[in-house]
């Protein structure tokens, strides 16, 4: 950017107030000034038509600004900055024709006033643009009274000095008013100026518009550093971040300072995943750590809801651990609804897999619970990715509770069916479940419901979503086990699982990712891979029981079991499959 331009951009943006000098006011401004203005010559030609030379041209005069005003009006918020200044350039020139056009000084010096609505322009302009306007009104009003009418140069002077008073006093209350919406810090609009601004835009979207999205966001170490290391220290790190984040920002997103350490960005016209991937982007650009929750608004709802739904979305974020961006969704878009609704009704699955005890010649010792759905729109999906988009609808947690309950009532079946053989449930859980503070007395309340004992139940958790080891998670995997359930780390060696972090966990099993049986290749007679021995080692040394997943040949059972491991799971075993027939495999076995 050449600096004729960059000064050009400070002369443009001298002054910007945010959601106050709107588009929509700026027209409806500039319409009453050419409607009023019309109507007052028009009154003042019909009242006193022997004080004007030329009368056609004076009526002519009146009916183009009266026409221009009707149709400022109806451009209304389309009106662009140059266009609105077209018209203050009009408009001076109307009216000095009209003032020259007068047949005596009395006249010229009532229609002169009318150079006062120039004055209104200081309000939706930069002050350089205000500034040159104000002085071309002063310059014609001078020029046509002193020059045309022979009014003094002085007398002419004098009333054209009420249009530049007015002018800064205009000025001067808007800055007064933006004020009181403004951080002084940072220069953004606070609270009050982001609740003004999503307000407005809501009340833009009920007319058709595209709605907008709130993307609050919460500076992890801002506080901490404020406090320890001063003001000056939480000032720069407040002016670094923006800067970065500025760079990501357009003219569609409104950046704006909330709480101490919570900025807010409104996103114009977009939808909730625009303010996701936004989120992403600003993160991308800063070392800064933030939490971030991100909420759309849906047809009817009041600022104030959107507002509280995008605060909890941030406080999800930063119950799920560092640096997150969780999103609460406005409303449950199709998919999500059919999910809700199969949950409701009872209609999704769940099929058993059997995890069998290499020890015992392949015996099935437990049976591990997968969902299962279909969507009608998007039969496509897999129960991964159907998971997935529970997850970003809040929709986990009730899915989550249906498996356990079917999974313990059928188990309880399966044992009946078998006089009470020992078997172990295991059910998935993702790490969303866990940072609900009443998860672990949700799971005891199912399993006093059903009857299933504690001791045979198995929850895996995942680390998909949420760290494992934030303090509300670890607090719900201690309760849970105080209760006698024991923990398993799923998909163990993938995700976030580091081995400094094993030792604390509180968890009682690990399930090894498919990934190390498949990738490894495991000649019959050669030595086993160096990798499971360690991880074999290591488990032992910790005490955990190992889970083999995805054991889909005979080779790979044996390999496991020549390397140390007990359990395993896995398509050579048994796939997912009904309460029934697994019934009839334990009858075999
Ligand atoms: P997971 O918990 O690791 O489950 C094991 C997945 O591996 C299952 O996929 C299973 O069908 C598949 N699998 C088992 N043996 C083999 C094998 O020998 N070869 C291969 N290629 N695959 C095998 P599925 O059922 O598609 O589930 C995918 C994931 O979805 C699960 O991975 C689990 O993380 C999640 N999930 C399933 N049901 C639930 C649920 O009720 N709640 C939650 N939160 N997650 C669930
Ligand atoms: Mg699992
Ligand atoms: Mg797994």
């Amino acid at each position: 950017m050449g600096r004729a331009e960059v000064l050009w951009r400070q002369v443009r943006n001298a002054r910007r107030w945010p959601g106050i000098a709107t588009p929509r006011l700026m027209a409806r401004t500039g319409a009453a000034c050419y409607l009023f203005g019309g109507l007052l010559v028009l009154l003042l030609v019909a009242l006193e038509p022997s004080n004007f030379r030329v009368l056609t041209a004076i009526y002519l005069e009146a009916g183009v600004s009266i026409t221009v005003g009707v149709a400022t009006f109806l451009v209304g918020p389309r009106l662009r900055s140059w266009q609105f200044q077209l018209l203050v350039v009009s408009a001076i020139a109307l009216i000095t024709v009209a003032v020259s056009e007068a047949g005596v000084p009395a006249t010229a010096v009532s229609l002169a006033t009318l150079y006062a609505f120039v004055a209104f322009a200081a309000f939706f302009l930069s002050w350089p643009q205000s500034v040159a306007y104000l002085t071309l009104a002063v310059v014609c009003c001078t020029a046509v009274l002193h020059t045309v009418m022979a009014v003094s140069r002085w007398s002419a002077l004098i009333v054209c000095s009420s249009t530049v008073v007015m002018g800064c006093v205009i000025a001067l209350l808007g800055q007064l008013m933006v004020g009181a919406e403004r951080d002084p810090a940072t220069g953004l609009p606070n609270r009050r100026g982001f609740d003004r601004l999503l307000a407005r835009e809501i009340d833009r979207a009920q007319s058709g518009g595209l709605s907008p999205v709130v993307l609050l966001l919460r500076l992890e170490l801002f506080n901490d550093i404020d406090r320890s290391l001063g003001h000056e220290a939480g000032n720069q790190l407040l002016r670094s971040t923006l800067k970065s984040w500025r760079q990501e920002l357009s003219s569609e997103h409104v950046l704006t300072r909330v709480g101490t350490d919570e900025f807010a960005v409104l996103l114009l016209r977009a939808t909730e995943h625009d303010g996701v991937a936004l989120s992403h982007r600003l993160r991308a650009v800063t070392s800064t750590d933030f939490s971030a929750g991100v909420t759309g608004w849906q047809l009817g709802e009041a600022a104030a809801a959107v507002s509280a739904r995008s605060d909890v979305a941030l406080r999800r974020a930063k119950l799920a651990g560092r640096n997150r961006t969780v999103l609460e969704s406005a409303g449950l878009p199709t998919l999500a609804r059919e999910l809700a609704e199969a949950i409701a009704d009872g209609a999704v699955g769940v099929l058993y897999q059997p995890i069998v005890s290499l020890a015992d010649g392949n015996q099935i010792v437990g049976v591990e619970a997968l969902a299962r759905w279909t969507s009608p729109t998007r039969p496509d999906l897999s129960i991964a990715e159907v998971i997935a988009m529970a997850e970003n609808s809040n929709l986990i947690a009730t899915l989550d509770r249906f498996v356990l309950r079917r999974a313990c009532l059928d188990l309880g079946w399966m044992c009946e069916q078998r006089n009470g053989l020992p078997l172990t449930l295991t059910v998935n859980v993702s790490g969303l479940d866990l940072i609900e503070s009443n998860y672990a007395a949700t799971v005891s309340e199912t399993l006093t419901d059903t009857g299933w004992p504690a001791g045979k139940l198995v929850l895996e958790v995942t680390e998909s979503v949420v760290d494992v080891d934030t303090p509300s998670a670890l607090a719900t995997l201690r309760e849970l086990r105080t209760h006698g359930v024991r923990v398993a780390i799923d998909d163990f060696g993938t995700g976030y699982s580091t081995l400094s972090r094993l030792q604390n966990l509180p968890i009682d099993l690990l399930k090894l990712d498919a990934s190390f049986t498949t990738a490894t290749s495991l000649d019959s007679g050669s030595a086993p891979p160096p990798l499971l021995q360690a991880i074999a080692a290591l488990a032992r040394a910790l005490d955990l029981p190992v889970v083999i997943e995805g054991v889909e040949t005979q080779l790979q059972a044996n390999a496991m079991q020549d390397v140390g491991f007990t359990m395993a799971q896995g398509y050579f075993f048994g796939r997912p499959q009904t309460r029934e027939l697994i019934v009839d495999q334990l009858t075999v076995a």
